[in-house]
């Protein structure tokens, strides 16, 4: 297999047509024929001079791969082709051990075996590990939460530059904290999951974000929150081969987190808002947090339109008001849910603090009494349909 390089590539769907492109690249990597606009890949240096004068948009398209595109097959296009599926280089394609064992750790409240659902995209896994990580440099590093909270989320972003990374939502992400731990040994990966969609925080840029909670005293979440732009992170994976969305506007998500679990559902809202914006299926957010001042994107999140995302909110410490819990709200949309619930169509995820799960689980065996189904069949067979999926650390 061919090294992954980064191919630049021309949007048949958008571009006007208009030469602009043609004109400026100082290497002619860019020609066309009277059907598309094309990029040489023999020839472009990923310079960048094109991006700017475009008056679409259509010349920032990017794909990793092995094969490049040829300028036969872009000439034929009426579209772009999605992401490739990256095959891990030789000798990368077990996962670490230790990593394996966080992420089957990860998933043990799904009660068994989980699938990826059958329409999602085919994921890349560890294309890079310790021995050979990825080099990301950050781009950003904003706190999410309030102020007044003593509650420190970050969310950061990760670019890498030429380096091919590859992700899904859902997917997860390794970081390697420098230094090492008391033994003298070095500090093992921590997992992240990734927080933006498949083609970047902004589209076709070849970055991710994460959405990390400082720990006290964890090496981890204190390297990552404290990185300042322009820091060098060593990265592992990606990883993840299950928790993935399904590839279909009909499907209805119903995503079920508290604090950083909230990452990988920022993800798939991002990604259904961008890539189907008119799906008809439903995404529900049911969201638990200590007060709205702990609550990773609360801004942000009040602005989703209810159409794309209907959103429910948990408070289990606010003043002076009753404990409400995820699985409380959850018990008051019953009729909903077990609507929901009813349809193959349906997709549940859980993801956050492990605490969580058991909640969750007796307020969805409760919704399943009242709309007359049976929780422990439903979600076995939902489980093995690629339709229930657990991660929570
Ligand atoms: P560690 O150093 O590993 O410490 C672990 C715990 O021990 C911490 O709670 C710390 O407070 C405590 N501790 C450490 N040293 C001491 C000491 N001397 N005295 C007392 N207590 C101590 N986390 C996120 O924030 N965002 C995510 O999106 C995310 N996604 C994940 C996805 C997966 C699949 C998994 C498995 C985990 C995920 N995590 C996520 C958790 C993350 O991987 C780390 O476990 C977390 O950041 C803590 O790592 P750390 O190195 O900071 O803490």
């Amino acid at each position: 297999m061919n090294a992954p390089i980064k191919q630049h590539l021309i949007d048949p769907e958008i571009c006007i047509r208009c030469n602009t492109c043609e004109e400026t690249c100082p290497v002619d990597a860019i020609v066309h024929d009277s059907n598309n606009y094309v990029v040489d890949v023999t020839k472009c240096n990923l310079c960048m001079d094109c991006i700017p004068p475009c008056p679409t948009g259509s010349i920032d398209n990017w794909r990793i791969v092995t094969s490049a595109y040829s300028l036969d097959e872009q000439f034929s296009w009426g579209e772009l082709p999605l992401q490739q599926e990256i095959a891990p280089a030789e000798g990368h394609e077990a996962i670490d051990a230790d990593v394996q064992a966080l992420i089957d750790s990860a998933h043990v409240g799904a009660g068994g075996k989980s699938v990826a659902p059958a329409t999602a995209a085919k994921p890349s896994v560890n294309l890079y590990n310790r021995d050979k990580p990825a080099i990301a440099t950050v781009s950003g590093n904003y706190r999410l939460t309030h102020e007044e909270s003593d509650v420190d989320v970050h969310h950061l972003i990760l670019d890498f530059g030429d380096t091919p990374f590859p992700v899904l939502e859902g997917q997860s992400i390794g970081i390697v904290p420098p230094g090492v731990d008391s033994e003298g040994k070095p500090h093992r990966v921590r997992l992240y999951s990734i927080a933006s969609p498949r083609h970047g925080e902004k589209p076709n840029t070849n970055n991710l974000a994460l959405t990390v909670k400082r720990e006290p005293q964890g090496v981890c979440s204190n390297f990552v929150c404290d990185l300042k732009k322009g820091d060098k992170v060593q990265v592992t994976g990606p990883f993840g081969a299950t928790f993935l969305m399904p590839n279909d506007p009909a499907a209805n998500i119903v995503m079920i987190c508290t604090g950083t679990g909230s990452a990988p559902f920022r993800a798939f809202t991002e990604w259904r808002r961008r890539s189907m914006p008119n799906a008809t299926g439903r995404m529900l957010l049911f969201f638990g947090a200590r007060r709205p001042q702990d609550l990773p994107y609360f801004g942000p999140l009040q602005k989703v339109p209810d159409a794309l995302l209907g959103k429910y909110f948990a408070y289990s410490r606010v003043p002076g008001e009753k404990k409400v819990y995820v699985q409380d709200l959850m018990r008051r949309e019953e009729p909903l849910l077990g609507k929901l619930l009813r349809s193959a169509g349906t997709h549940i995820y859980v993801c956050g603090l492990k605490g969580m799960e058991q909640g969750v689980d007796s307020a969805l065996d409760d919704i399943c009494r009242g709309a007359e189904l049976n929780w422990r069949d439903l979600r076995d067979s939902m489980r093995a349909e690629g339709r229930y999926h657990v991660e929570t650390y």
